[in-house]
């Protein structure tokens, strides 16, 4: 479970498998208890929308679809890509999230 902890609504992810590969994006929502993300721009699949009223004539739209949170990484600006992140625990008890790369909290 703590894996899901490590992606929160409004991060920066990077895409890292399917068609929307290298792709970035914030993330709009997550789906804990389904293991998903929805990112924004990615994943988008056409979806028909059913005639509602004459301001709202329905037809196709794209909508982001969630995807699994194991196909994004963070995005870490120090390093500019993707990246693991780890938790450490500061002098103050703090928890914090950090990039396992270049050790940059994030
Ligand atoms: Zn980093």
């Amino acid at each position: 479970m703590l894996k899901f902890k490590k992606i929160k609504k409004d991060d920066t992810v990077v895409v890292i498998t399917g068609k929307d590969k290298g792709k970035m994006g914030r993330v709009l929502r997550v789906l804990r208890d389904k293991g998903k993300v929805l990112v924004e721009g990615v994943n988008k699949a056409k979806k028909h929308v059913r005639r509602i009223s004459e301001e709202l004539p329905g037809g196709i739209t794209e909508v982001e679809m969630p995807m699994d949170i194991s196909n994004v990484m963070l995005y870490c600006p120090e390093c500019k890509r993707g990246v693991r992140v780890g938790f450490r625990v500061e002098s103050d008890g703090k928890k914090v999230r950090i990039c396992r790369s270049c050790g940059a909290i994030v």
